[in-house]
């Protein structure tokens, strides 16, 4: 069932006092901005999301994947896939290995993995750049391999964590067109946390604000 992600009256405390209360549904190919300055548990509401959480904050309500109820699964089970600030390709791996690394185990055959790597950099223009080292990269270069990377692992949503905000203003608003045009494609709900207002009216989507 298509549903989408759905967080149900979820909260999260941290020493008794909640910081993050949140009740929404994201439904396939739609992006959901939550708001907030620094510090108002953006992030942690993500890795709450994701699985990832600190055991120094206490979680309640559900996460609902397209129906299914996976709040108590381990993250790797989730299959919710996020971009972070920092883009975090492995060094030591070429861009090729990066994406490599994003294809599903079920995809067998080296032949057919490097076919699939070929046709994800074709699909974000950069052609050809698979034995290349990831420092060699633009800014926005390395946003694309990692949003390709995130979405060849197929998710089941995408979380993306202020990944915008490093970009020079050149950059940011084309990177920002991909990524909410890759979403929409592969209809993914997409929840956006950002401090940055052009972020969220780029979204085109719902805006809940956080308060600080
Ligand atoms: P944001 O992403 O909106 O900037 P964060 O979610 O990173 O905010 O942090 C929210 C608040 O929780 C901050 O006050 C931060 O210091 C605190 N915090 C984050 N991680 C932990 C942790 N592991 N233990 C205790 N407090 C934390
Ligand atoms: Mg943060």
């Amino acid at each position: 069932m298509a549903d989408g992600l759905r967080l149900d009256t979820l909260e999260i405390r941290l020493g008794g006092r909640v910081m993050v209360a949140l009740d929404a549904h994201v439904a396939p190919g739609e992006v959901l901005t939550v708001m907030g300055p620094s510090g108002s548990g953006k992030s942690t509401l993500l890795a709450a999301i994701t699985g990832a959480l600190d055991p120094a904050f206490a979680l309640s309500g559900r996460i609902l994947l397209d129906g299914e109820d996976v709040t108590a699964l381990p993250t790797e089970r989730r299959r919710i896939g996020i971009l972070f600030q920092d883009e975090l390709l492995f060094p030591h791996l070429s861009v090729g290995g990066n994406l490599a690394f994003g294809l599903p185990p079920s995809l067998r055959g080296r032949a057919a993995r490097r076919a699939r790597i070929e046709r994800a950099l074709q699909e974000i223009g950069l052609e050809g750049f698979a034995r290349r080292d990831p420092a060699t990269l633009s800014g926005g270069q390395k946003a694309r391999v990692a949003l390709m990377r995130t979405l060849l692992a197929e998710p089941r949503a995408l979380l993306l964590d202020e990944p915008f905000s490093r970009l020079d203003a050149a950059r940011r608003g084309q990177v920002r067109e991909l990524v909410f045009a890759r979403a929409k494609a592969q209809r993914l709900p997409v929840l956006l946390v950002t401090h940055d207002r052009e972020d969220a009216a780029a979204s085109g989507g719902a805006v809940i604000e956080l308060d600080a």
